[in-house]
């Protein structure tokens, strides 16, 4: 049972081939990694699955909603369904942390009284609590990191797709961090990420895809990844 369908995805820039006939399935309630080295195409992935650039050729398709299975395949998924942590990490960085989380709750369709709930809740998780009238601009890139992870999940999309998400944090947060991602997945969320380092990525994903210069090396469960490496 699949959430996201992509088939044979290319997108070329002025100077370069980015992605060069990608296809895989994200399945439901799994955390799916992209992997791979600087360069390999992962963002332009992940922005072609946002919406945010066309692909040239090749189809996207979302089936969010596992009752609606039989029909609406070509139906894209609602902001509320959706998470998204960009690469180009822009949040308002004169805005407190806890109506930037609140803010971006309501974006997605929370309800304010709602969305104040789950920011308040993320700060304690990511132990800003105390600073939480603290304008963004004031905290350290790790922390910002964190703010920047929580806004892109607090509403609990049913598809989260984060785009280096370990990137910035201390090992300490890395680890943090995974623990807050197998909450989420346990919790319902569905989770693409991309990664550059295997030694994260296994220690939660439970499919790899692993991509280089555009294209697909290895793709897998973890164990068949490692025999395969
Ligand atoms: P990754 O996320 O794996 O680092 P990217 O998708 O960012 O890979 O980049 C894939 C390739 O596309 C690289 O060669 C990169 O230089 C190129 N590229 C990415 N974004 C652009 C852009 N906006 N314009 C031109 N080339 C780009
Ligand atoms: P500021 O005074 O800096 O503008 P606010 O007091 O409005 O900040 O708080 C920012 C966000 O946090 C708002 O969405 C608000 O509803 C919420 N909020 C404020 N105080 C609390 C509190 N004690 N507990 C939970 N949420 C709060």
């Amino acid at each position: 049972d699949w959430i996201c369908d992509l088939r044979d995805v290319v997108k070329s820039y002025a100077t370069a081939r980015a992605v060069d006939g990608v296809g895989f399935q994200v399945r439901r309630g799994e955390i799916f990694a992209l992997l791979g080295p600087n360069g390999a195409g992962k963002s332009t992935l992940v922005r072609m699955m946002m919406g945010i650039i066309p692909p040239d050729a090749g189809t996207i398709h979302y089936r969010i909603d596992a009752l609606n299975s039989n029909g609406d395949l070509m139906a894209w998924p609602t902001p509320d369904q959706l998470g998204y942590l960009p690469e180009d990490r822009g949040l308002y960085r004169d805005l407190n942390i806890a109506r930037t989380l609140s803010y971006f709750g309501q974006l997605r369709g929370m309800a304010r009284i709602d969305a104040d709930r789950a920011a308040e809740e993320w700060l304690e998780k990511i132990g800003l609590a105390d600073r939480r009238k603290e304008k963004l601009r004031a905290l350290s890139k790790g922390n910002q990191q964190k703010v920047q992870f929580a806004s892109a999940v607090l509403h609990r999309p049913a598809f989260a797709v984060l785009d280096e998400p370990f990137s910035g944090l201390d090992p300490i947060n890395q680890e943090l961090l995974i623990d807050w991602l197998r909450e989420l997945r346990d919790q319902g969320t569905t989770i693409l990420l991309s990664a550059h380092q295997m030694n994260l990525v296994e220690k939660l994903a439970d499919r790899v895809f692993l991509m280089s210069r555009g294209r697909e090396v290895l793709s897998g469960t973890l164990d068949q990844v490692r025999r395969r490496v």
